[in-house]
C-alpha cells in the first residue's frame, strides 16, 4: 500500500486533527503477523502479470499470487490540477492521510 501507516479507519480523521493513527488503526501489527499476512507499507503496486500471477512493486521486489483483489480506492483532485496558483494560497490543505489531518491541526 501507498500509506506509510497499517490500514486505519479514514473517516475518522477529522474527529481530532492531532490524530495518532495508532489510535485509529483498523488492525494492529499483531493481527497481521498471526494472518502470516505481509503488508507492504510506503510501497505501490506498479505492475501486474495476470498472466505470471506476479505483482512488481515499487521496492522493486516481486509477489506472486494465487488470487488477487484490486481495492486502490480514490486519491484527492488536486486543486492546482485545475485551477493553477490555487494551492499557493496560506490555509489550503488536504484532508486524507494522518499526516494531513496533523498538518491542518
Ligand atoms: C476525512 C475523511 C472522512 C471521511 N468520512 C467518511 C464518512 O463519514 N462516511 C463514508 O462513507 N466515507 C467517508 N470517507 C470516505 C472513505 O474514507 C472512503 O470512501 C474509503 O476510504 C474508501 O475505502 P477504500 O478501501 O475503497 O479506498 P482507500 O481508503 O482509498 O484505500 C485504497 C488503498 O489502496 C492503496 N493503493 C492505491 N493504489 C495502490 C497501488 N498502485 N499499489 C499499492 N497500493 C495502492 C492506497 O495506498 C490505499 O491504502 C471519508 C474520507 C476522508 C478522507
Amino acid at each position: 500500500m501507498k500509506d506509510a501507516e497499517l490500514p486505519y479507519d479514514r473517516t475518522r480523521l477529522n474527529d481530532n486533527l492531532a490524530v495518532d493513527v495508532n489510535t485509529i488503526l483498523l488492525r494492529n501489527q499483531e493481527f497481521y503477523d498471526q494472518m502470516r499476512a505481509e503488508v507492504f507499507l510506503s510501497t505501490s503496486v506498479v505492475h501486474m502479470s495476470a498472466k505470471d500471477k506476479t505483482l512488481v512493486r515499487s521496492d522493486g521486489g516481486v509477489t506472486s499470487f494465487d488470487k488477487v483483489f484490486i481495492a486502490t480506492g480514490c486519491e484527492a483532485k488536486r486543486l492546482s490540477q485545475d485551477v493553477p496558483g490555487a494551492m499557493d494560497a496560506i490555509g489550503m490543505f488536504y484532508l486524507r492521510t494522518p499526516s494531513d489531518a496533523n498538518a491542518i491541526h
